[in-house]
């Protein structure tokens, strides 16, 4: 059976069926060699002959998320900033830029250290409200960049009408699907033109990996150039990294099965508790965009949740370090949870509420994070 006819979680469980030809090996070996040699015809046995173009490990990881998204190529990043900041390297000088007001920082900071140097325009519009992005575009607009569930308050875009604005200025749609984690949307079959994931959070879920990958729903020009500045820049995932982060796609939907099916009981539980102030998970009828996420996430809400606390800053801070069970750290993804007061990471400019507390739930034992954060409210 080909790839194409095959359903996702068996793509992933088998990581492409990547059996070693020449031993059999059921886990592929990893290929550290640097450099591949030429056949008698001087071409490369494979796609390349240096590693800093890709090696045999790197290109079984793409294959396999390329398959998933329903794509038609991928490329792995050292991170997913790195990722990010290459695909943003494309666009023409001066080019506008429009991206979501409130997203995943690290990626606003940066669009607004090129706008501020003039390398291009950009335009921030508010997720939340569902005529914004329209008036956003410009007849110039190179790029729009949206992350849908979106940092830290889960807003869902709706990625097929999107596209279709987007596309009617002839500009590119990309989407930061690190949420989705291509179990639960596909956005190229939405329409979108890139989906960017950070590897770091779901697709590895092991907290081990730092790496990033776009995918793209068509092999053009601009595909050429992000894979020629990949090169240049030395940025393609080592073949350790895409070793671990085949290891852990093989887990991906049972892990992000679990992790939805806790999160969702999690935001149910505590969204009439009195010392939240509200739960912010698409998965909840109260959610903004909940009409947008039931049709768009169509095999889970994920495992990422806020909830705003009726307390202030520091309150709301030191809620976190009391959690006994859930880990206070940054990143989201893992098989354990996490939570992080976004407010002291993003710093004051942030528009990110002084309550809110941002949770990446993993998959243990759902009674034992409820018990956890009750205790821990308890002590506000
Ligand atoms: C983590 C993250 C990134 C950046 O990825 P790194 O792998 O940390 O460089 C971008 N977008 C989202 C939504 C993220 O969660």
């Amino acid at each position: 059976m080909s790839n194409r006819t095959l359903r996702a979680e068996t793509i992933a469980a088998h990581a492409l069926r990547a059996i070693d030809a020449a031993t059999g090996a059921v886990v592929p070996p990893i290929y550290l060699s640097t450099t591949y040699a030429r056949d008698e015809n001087y071409a490369p046995l494979l796609k390349e002959n240096y590693v800093r173009s890709g090696s045999p490990n790197v290109w079984q990881a793409e294959d396999t998320i390329t398959a998933l998204e329903k794509g038609a190529a991928s490329l792995l990043f050292v991170s997913g900033m790195s990722a990010i900041s290459i695909l943003l390297e494309t666009v023409p000088m001066g080019g506008h830029v429009a991206a979501q007001q409130s997203m995943y920082y690290g990626t606003r900071n940066w669009l607004e250290r090129l706008a501020e140097k003039g390398r291009i325009t950009l335009t921030l519009f508010d997720a939340g409200d569902r005529s914004a992005l329209a008036n956003a575009l410009r007849p110039n607009t190179d790029l729009v960049w949206i992350e849908t569930p979106s940092n830290p308050m889960w807003d869902v875009i709706d990625i097929e009408a999107a596209a279709k604005a987007v596309h009617k200025v002839g500009a590119i749609l990309a989407i930061d699907a690190t949420g989705t984690a291509a179990v639960t949307t596909q956005p190229l079959t939405l329409g979108a033109d890139i989906v960017f994931h950070s590897v770091t959070k779901y697709l590895n879920g092991h907290s081990d990996v730092l790496g990033g990958v776009l995918v793209t729903r068509e092999v053009n020009a601009r595909w050429a150039e992000i894979a020629s500045i990949r090169n240049k820049t030395s940025s393609p995932l080592p073949p350790f990294e895409c070793f671990l982060l085949m290891r852990g796609m093989r887990t991906l939907h049972i892990r992000y099965a679990q992790a939805s099916a806790n999160a969702l009981a999690i935001a149910r539980h505590f969204s009439n508790h009195p010392k939240v102030e509200k739960a912010l998970y698409p998965g909840l009828g109260s959610h903004p965009s909940h009409d947008i996420a039931k049709r768009q996430m169509t095999n889970g809400y994920g495992g990422m949740m806020s909830l705003l606390l009726k307390a202030n800053f520091a309150a709301s801070q030191k809620f976190c370090t009391r959690l006994e069970v859930i880990t206070p750290a940054t990143s989201l993804g893992g098989v354990e949870s996490l939570a992080e007061h976004r407010k002291t990471v993003e710093g004051q400019a942030s528009p990110t509420p002084d309550n809110l507390v941002r949770f990446s739930i993993g998959i243990e034992n759902v009674n034992d994070l409820v018990s956890d954060i009750e205790q821990a409210l308890n002590g506000l």
